[in-house]
């Protein structure tokens, strides 16, 4: 979400005259968004703010804005404990940012625009796609109503509101005239879409209308509560063929106690039949989570579920973390605070875990073919080129500039723990044949 909140902003300065520079030296203005989710966020934003402060010596006229979750939290005590810096804006403020810089290039003052709108503005932001892009990221809601117990989003980003869906449709339209054939639909809780609308309408519905736009050829969506994904949303992965088989589905406990102490809303037993149902309609589905270990009161024996958790559904990937505490939030006077040394352990056991499902999982998908939307060449090789499949796992194989952008049948020939090799298929008439070239690895 922060990445395609950074282009809105870039797209709004674009049209002020502003261009990008990939070297900060030269930069008159320089924006960091920031994220406040984990603590350790939070301490990399204080010290690159450090960072951009001394190029103020050398440039006095440089310009230093800071958006995002930090920005929110902090407000005006930002300007207190950073000097060097200009405005300071929160994520509802984003559609102000012309105005902000204007202001305070022409009268040098300080600036804090950090209050919160019903309708938020910033969700609707037309950025187009750089060029040769092929993916696109695109708002439909923003905020959360769920108020999980580690979590300071619903502070942060507001209350939920949903975009309305014709807004979200042109949007899209307008990026598939400009090339993109993938688009990522970005919300805390996409499943709840629609519940904040005047007229009825659910992320179920959305997904089948987004899916009749022509040019568009997949579909993605992040991140889905699961006490909110309905049988209505899982059927799209059966009904819906543009829909990618992909579904990011945090549990962050697999034990019950814990569970209703993050106020999460759903038992184990709940998620486990949701997956279930996911495997049925779409057997071929990759299921990726998040977890946090060591939340307070967190036993050995919750901790076991957890882990149980995950060998009874054997997750593509997961995104795991120790528990960090945020002010303000109702497990910040939680009892039963995990040491460090425990977290640690706790996490360090359950990767290594999930890097051995990780393999298993995309060893099973040796020699099979995957149509690949091809992202651009390989960080690794010059004659690689580097796609993702369906399923949001990269694959590396050798092929020619020219396919970029394309989506294309490559056959899986060997796994890894973060991609796969694979060897492009060319198509004659209605035969699959290799096209093998050079020596795969
Ligand atoms: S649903 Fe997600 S964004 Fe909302 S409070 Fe819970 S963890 Fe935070």
């Amino acid at each position: 979400m922060n990445v395609h909140d950074s282009e809105q902003m870039a797209a709004l300065l674009a049209d002020c005259g502003y261009k990008t520079t990939a070297n900060v030296k030269l930069a008159d203005l320089v924006l960091l968004n920031t994220c406040a989710i984990r603590e350790k966020a939070a301490q990399k934003a204080y010290s690159e703010l450090g960072r951009i402060g001394l190029l103020k010596k050398q440039n006095p006229n440089l310009v230093i804005g800071v958006g995002g979750c930090l920005a929110q939290h902090l407000g005006s005590k930002f300007h207190k404990m950073i000097q060097h810096l200009d405005f300071v804006f929160g994520t509802h403020n984003i559609h102000r940012l012309p105005e902000m810089v204007a202001t305070v290039e022409k009268n040098r003052e300080k600036i804090t625009k950090i209050d919160f709108h019903k309708s938020c503005m910033s969700i609707g932001i037309y950025a187009p796609p750089a060029n040769g892009a092929r993916s696109a990221f695109v708002s439909i809601m923003q905020g959360c109503n769920n108020f999980c117990a580690y979590c300071v989003v619903p502070y942060l980003r507001g209350r939920e509101t949903s975009r309305p869906p014709e807004g979200i449709i042109e949007e899209i339209t307008k990026l598939a005239s400009a090339g993109i054939k993938e688009v990522t639909l970005l919300g805390q809780n996409v499943n709840s879409y629609g519940n904040t609308l005047e007229k009825q309408t659910t992320f179920a519905q959305l997904i089948k209308e987004i899916g009749a736009i022509e040019g568009i050829e997949r579909i993605r969506f992040t991140t889905s509560h699961p006490r909110d994904l309905s049988e209505a949303l899982i059927n799209c992965f059966a009904d819906e063929k543009k829909l990618c088989e992909h579904i990011h589905l945090p549990v962050q406990s697999g034990s019950n106690r814990i569970l209703r102490l993050m106020n999460r809303g759903y038992t184990r037993e709940d998620y486990l039949k949701k997956v279930d149902r996911l495997r049925q309609v779409c057997p071929g589905i990759s299921i990726t989570s998040d977890i946090i270990v060591g939340f307070p009161g967190e036993t050995e024996k919750d901790y076991q579920e957890t882990i149980d958790m995950m060998e009874k559904i054997r997750f593509d990937s997961t995104f795991s973390f120790k528990y960090s505490e945020r002010k303000g939030t109702a497990a910040e006077s939680l009892e039963g605070k995990i040491s460090e040394p425990e977290k640690q352990q706790r996490l360090k056991y359950l990767q290594d875990l999930q890097n051995r499902h990780t393999m298993q999982k995309n060893m099973e998908l040796e020699g099979s073919i995957q149509k690949v939307l091809i992202e651009g060449r390989s960080k690794n090789s010059e004659y690689d080129l580097m796609g993702r499949t369906s399923s949001w796992k990269i694959v590396n194989f050798k092929g020619n500039s020219e396919l970029i952008g394309k989506l294309t049948d490559v056959k899986i020939t060997k796994s890894f723990l973060h991609s796969l090799r694979g060897k492009l298929i060319e198509e004659v008439g209605n035969v699959h044949r290799d096209e093998s070239i050079g020596v795969d690895n």
